[in-house]
C-alpha cells in the first residue's frame, strides 16, 4: 500500500469515487481512496438510483444538471455501463399553490436552459396513464429525469479515477486521523499509516464518526428510507415504452418503472432517524427490517393515486439509511478552522448531486475556488453553534417536508428558538413574529392588535403586508429601532491591520473615525463579500457583513493571514441596535452627552450611550438618517432601556427584517447572496464603484477587476419598477426583452414607502438604455417593467448626509 499521497479520500461510496475521479480529471493524480469494505458499502448500494435536475436552489440545479450529463462521459471514458434510463419525469400538482410553485420554477428554468414544461391533466394522462387524475391541477415535466444502476455508476467513477492515476485501497478502514504541526495528516488505517497532505471526508453513513477522529462535528444525520418493488404489472410491461417517473408530492412518493413492474418510495411523515448515537462500524451490506406501519398512510394514498398498485404483489422491499444535513443540501468544502480537511458528506441524493459535488470539491482544492456560488452546499454555512440536538429535529423536518411546497417567505419551526439575544423576551412581548438566520432568532415584523403571530407562507403578498407598511412608515416619518445582532462582525487589530485590509479588500480603507464600504474579491474577481469597514484606530478596525456568511468569511481571512494582524470573529460578542428615521438624531442626542450633531455620514465614534460603552456609526441600511450602536451583549438590555425610554415618547417603533428589506429597495441597496454573490463580479453588480483603483497595494482580485474595467462584462445590474399585481419579484424570475429571455432578477419586493413593486435584475449590457422596458414573469404572468435610475427616497442624498 502507498504510504504517502497528496489526498486521502475516506469512503468509497458514489460521492468518494466521484471526488477521486474529479481530482484526477483536474490534474491531481497522486490521490488515494480508502474504503473500509468493498466500494458502495454504505448507502450507495441500496439506492433507488433515481436522478433529476429540479432543485429550488438554482446553483444546486446546475450542479445536478452537470451530474446527469456526466454519466454519458463516464461511460465513454471507461467503457462501462451506468445502466442509464433517461425516461423523463412528471411532478404532480394537486393544489393551485403547488402549481404556482411549478410555474415559478419553470420560469427560472427558462434562463437556466432547462427544457422543463408545465403539463395539464390531459398530457399527464397520455404520458403516465397509471395516474388517477382526480384533483390534479397539472404538473411539471422534466425530460432529464431518469435512473441508473448505483453500483455500476460508482464502479465507473472508480475506474475513471484509476485511469487518471488514482489508487483505491479496499478493506482498509481508517481508524485515526492525526494532524501534524505542518498541517498535513497521518491517516491511520488497519493496513498501516498514510501521510497525506489533504483529507476528504466522504464517509457517508459514517461521516460523523470519521469527522470525530479529527475532533470535527459534521451536522448530518441518517434517516431510514424505504422503497418497494412490485411484481410484474401487465399495464407496465405491455407498454411500448418505459413509463416515466412520477413524483406525487401530496402522497410524498416517487415512482418509476423497475423491470416489468414498478418501484415506489416514500418520504413519510412518521419517519425515523437512524443510529442516533452513531453508525455501527459493523453495519454493512444488510438492510433494515421492513416497516410497513410507518408508510401505511403513504401506501393507502398511493393506491388512490396509482390504482394499479393495489393489485400488484410486492417483490422486494428495500429499507436502508442515508444521511441528510439540516437543510437537505450536501456539506462540501474546506472545514472552517481545520487546515487541509475537506468535506464531501451529507449528500442525500448521490446520483443527482454526486458528480457536481466531486467537481466542486476538486475545483476548490486544486484551483482555490469553485466556478459558481457554492454557499448553498458550503460546509461553512453552519456555525459552531450547531449540535446533534439541533441537527436531528431539523433533519427530521427536512425529510418530512422534502416534497412540501417551498414558499419564499416560509419559516420552518423545528429546533427553534435555538439562539436568542437578550432582547428575545422583550421583543416577543411586543408581538415579534420571528425569522431564523444562521441559528439565530431575528424579528421579521411585529404583529399588533388582533394580527396573528404567524406569517402565512405564500408566493403572493403575505399577511405581513400591513405590519411591514406600518413599520416602514414609522421609520420614514419618525424613528424605528431594531437589532444589529444579525451582522457578521470581525475585529481586525495589530500593527499591520491596515496593510492586511488593503490587501484583502478592494475598496478604500477609511481614516480613523470613518467608515467605508468595500467589496471583497476572489483572485478571479468574483465577489466574496460586501463589507463595511470602520476605523476605530490605526490598529483597530471593525468589519461588518452578512451574519450567515461569518464562518465562510472567517475561513477566507485565515487563508489570507498576515503577520502582525489578528482577525477575530466577534459576531456574537458585539451586538446592539440601529435607530433610523428623521428623528434618529434627536433620540441619540437625548441618550448621550456626546455632541452627535457633529457626526457626519460614515463617521464612527466610541461613545457612552446612557450608561453603556458603545461604538456608534452613522450609517443605516434603511437609507435614512440612522445610527448603528454596538455594545457588549451583557449591556444590551441596559442600552435598550435607555433608547426605548427616551425614544418611545418620541414615537419610536420597533421594526423587523421585512420592513428593512422594503426600505433598502428605496435606495437600490443590494443584499448579500441576492445582488452580491460569488456568482457575480464587482462590475456586473455595480459594486465596483467602491473599488479604490488608485491604491498601491496588490489587493486580491486586482488583475481580474482591472481587466473588467477595460472590457466591461456582458451583464449589467438594473433596477426596474414592475407593474405587479399581488405578487412581487423574489428571486430568479426571468426577464424578457423582445419576447426572448435575456436575464433574471436577483431580488425584489414592494417599496411600501414609494408604493411601487421593485425588481433588481441582471440583463445584457448592450440592451440597457435609460428607458429600457422589459417583461418579468411572476407566477406565470408576464408583467411590464420599466427601468428606474432615481432612488425612491432621498434621491439627492440630502437626508443621508444631512
Ligand atoms: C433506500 C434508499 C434509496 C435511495 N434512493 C436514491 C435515489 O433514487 N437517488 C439518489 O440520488 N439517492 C438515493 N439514495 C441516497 C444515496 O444512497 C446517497 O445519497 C448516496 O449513497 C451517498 O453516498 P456517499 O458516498 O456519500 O455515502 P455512502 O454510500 O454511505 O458511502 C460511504 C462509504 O465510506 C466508507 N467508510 C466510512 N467510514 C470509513 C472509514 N473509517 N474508513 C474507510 N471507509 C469508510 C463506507 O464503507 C462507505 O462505503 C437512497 C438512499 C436509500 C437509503
Amino acid at each position: 500500500m502507498k504510504t504517502t499521497t497528496r489526498v486521502a479520500v475516506i469512503g468509497g461510496g458514489v460521492v468518494g469515487c466521484s471526488v477521486l475521479y474529479h481530482l484526477t480529471k483536474l490534474g491531481w493524480s497522486d490521490v488515494m481512496l480508502l474504503e473500509r469494505s468493498e466500494l458502495t458499502s454504505g448507502s450507495t448500494w441500496h439506492a433507488a438510483g433515481g436522478f433529476h435536475t429540479l432543485n429550488g436552489d438554482t446553483n444546486m440545479a446546475a450542479l445536478q444538471g452537470y451530474t446527469i450529463r456526466l454519466y454519458k462521459e463516464l461511460e465513454a471514458i471507461t467503457g462501462m455501463s451506468c445502466g442509464l434510463h433517461h425516461v423523463g419525469g412528471i411532478t404532480l400538482a394537486d393544489t393551485q399553490d403547488r402549481f404556482d410553485m411549478f410555474v415559478a420554477e419553470r420560469a427560472k428554468h427558462r434562463y437556466m436552459g432547462l427544457e422543463t414544461e408545465i403539463v395539464g391533466p390531459e398530457e399527464i394522462a397520455k404520458m403516465a396513464p397509471i395516474v388517477n387524475l382526480d384533483g390534479i391541477v397539472g404538473g411539471l415535466y422534466d425530460p432529464l429525469d431518469g435512473h441508473l444502476d448505483p453500483s455500476g455508476t460508482t464502479h465507473a467513477y472508480a475506474k475513471a479515477a484509476r485511469m487518471g492515476g488514482a489508487t483505491i485501497e479496499t478493506h482498509c478502514k481508517v481508524v485515526e486521523t492525526n494532524q501534524r504541526p505542518d498541517g498535513t495528516w497521518d491517516v491511520v488505517t488497519e493496513k498501516g499509516t498514510i501521510h497525506a497532505e489533504h483529507i476528504v471526508n466522504a464517509g457517508g453513513l459514517w461521516a460523523r464518526e470519521v469527522g470525530a477522529m479529527a475532533g470535527i462535528y459534521f451536522p448530518l444525520h441518517p434517516m431510514e428510507h424505504q422503497y418497494i418493488v412490485t411484481d410484474d404489472i401487465p399495464m407496465i410491461y405491455e407498454r411500448g415504452s418505459e413509463h416515466p417517473h412520477v413524483m406525487d408530492p401530496a402522497g410524498e412518493s416517487y415512482l418509476r418503472q423497475e423491470g416489468r413492474g414498478l418501484c415506489i418510495g416514500f418520504y413519510e411523515k412518521p419517519c425515523k432517524p437512524w443510529a442516533v448515537d452513531g453508525t455501527p462500524w459493523d453495519f454493512g451490506h444488510e438492510l433494515l427490517p421492513d416497516d410497513f406501519d410507518k408508510i401505511e398512510d403513504s401506501i393507502n394514498f398511493a393506491y388512490k393515486r396509482f390504482p394499479v398498485l393495489e393489485t400488484a404483489g410486492v417483490k422486494t422491499v428495500i429499507h436502508g439509511p442515508f444521511t441528510f444535513a439540516p437543510d437537505g443540501n450536501p456539506l462540501v468544502g474546506p472545514v472552517p478552522g481545520v487546515r487541509n480537511y475537506w468535506s464531501a458528506c451529507g449528500v442525500m441524493a448521490g446520483f443527482s448531486q454526486g458528480g457536481g459535488v466531486g467537481l466542486t470539491l476538486a475545483q476548490w482544492m486544486i484551483e482555490g475556488e469553485a466556478e459558481r456560488d457554492v454557499t448553498g452546499l458550503d460546509v461553512g454555512r453552519f456555525g459552531k453553534w450547531i449540535t446533534p440536538g439541533y441537527t436531528r429535529p431539523k433533519v427530521i423536518e427536512n425529510y418530512q417536508t422534502r416534497f412540501s411546497i417551498a414558499y419564499p417567505n416560509e419559516e420552518k419551526p423545528a429546533a427553534r428558538p435555538h439562539r436568542t439575544t437578550p432582547m428575545y423576551d422583550i421583543f416577543d412581548g411586543m408581538g415579534a413574529v420571528w425569522g431564523h438566520q444562521f441559528g439565530l432568532e431575528v424579528v421579521n415584523y411585529f404583529a399588533t392588535g388582533d394580527e396573528p403571530r404567524y406569517e402565512t407562507p405564500s408566493f403572493r403578498r403575505s399577511n405581513a403586508w400591513n405590519a411591514t407598511a406600518r413599520e416602514v412608515a414609522a421609520v420614514r416619518n419618525g424613528v424605528g429601532i431594531n437589532e444589529v445582532q444579525n451582522f457578521g462582525k470581525f475585529s481586525v487589530t495589530g500593527p499591520n491591520a491596515r496593510a492586511w485590509l488593503d490587501r484583502v479588500m478592494a475598496g478604500r480603507m477609511p481614516k480613523q473615525g470613518r467608515m467605508s464600504l468595500t467589496p471583497m474579491l476572489s483572485p478571479n474577481g468574483r465577489l466574496w463579500g460586501d463589507f463595511t469597514v470602520s476605523c476605530l484606530s490605526e490598529t483597530e478596525f471593525q468589519l461588518t457583513a452578512s451574519y450567515g456568511a461569518q464562518e465562510i468569511h472567517h475561513r477566507w481571512f485565515l487563508k489570507n493571514q498576515m503577520d502582525g494582524v489578528t482577525v477575530e470573529n466577534i459576531s456574537d460578542r458585539r451586538t446592539g441596535f440601529q435607530i433610523a428615521g428623521p428623528k434618529a438624531r434627536e433620540v441619540l442626542a437625548a441618550c448621550t452627552r456626546d455632541d452627535v450633531t457633529t457626526m457626519k455620514f460614515l463617521d464612527v465614534r466610541r461613545m457612552v450611550v446612557g450608561q453603556v460603552n458603545c461604538i456608534v456609526q452613522r450609517v443605516s441600511y434603511t437609507g435614512d438618517l440612522g445610527y448603528e450602536i454596538f455594545c457588549d451583549p451583557m449591556d444590551q438590555r441596559q442600552l435598550w432601556n435607555t433608547l426605548w425610554t427616551v425614544g418611545e415618547p418620541m414615537g419610536m417603533k420597533p421594526f423587523g427584517m421585512r420592513a428593512m428589506m422594503s426600505l433598502r429597495l428605496d435606495r437600490f441597496f443590494g443584499s448579500w447572496l441576492r445582488e452580491f454573490s460569488p456568482d457575480y463580479t464587482a462590475a456586473e453588480t455595480g459594486i465596483d464603484r467602491f473599488i479604490d483603483w488608485k491604491k498601491n497595494s496588490d489587493w486580491i482580485g486586482k488583475a481580474a477587476a482591472m481587466a473588467e474595467r477595460e472590457t466591461p462584462p456582458a451583464r449589467q445590474a438594473v433596477v426596474f419598477e414592475v407593474d405587479a399585481d399581488n405578487a412581487d419579484v423574489t428571486a430568479y424570475e426571468p426577464v424578457f426583452h423582445n419576447d426572448a429571455v435575456v436575464g433574471f432578477c436577483t431580488s425584489g419586493g414592494y417599496s411600501h414607502h414609494a408604493g411601487k413593486s421593485i425588481a433588481f435584475a441582471l440583463v445584457p449590457r448592450d440592451i440597457v438604455t435609460d428607458d429600457l422596458t422589459v417583461e418579468i414573469e411572476i407566477l406565470g404572468s408576464r408583467r411590464k417593467a420599466k427601468r428606474i435610475e432615481t432612488p425612491l427616497f432621498d434621491a439627492d442624498g440630502a437626508v443621508l448626509r444631512g
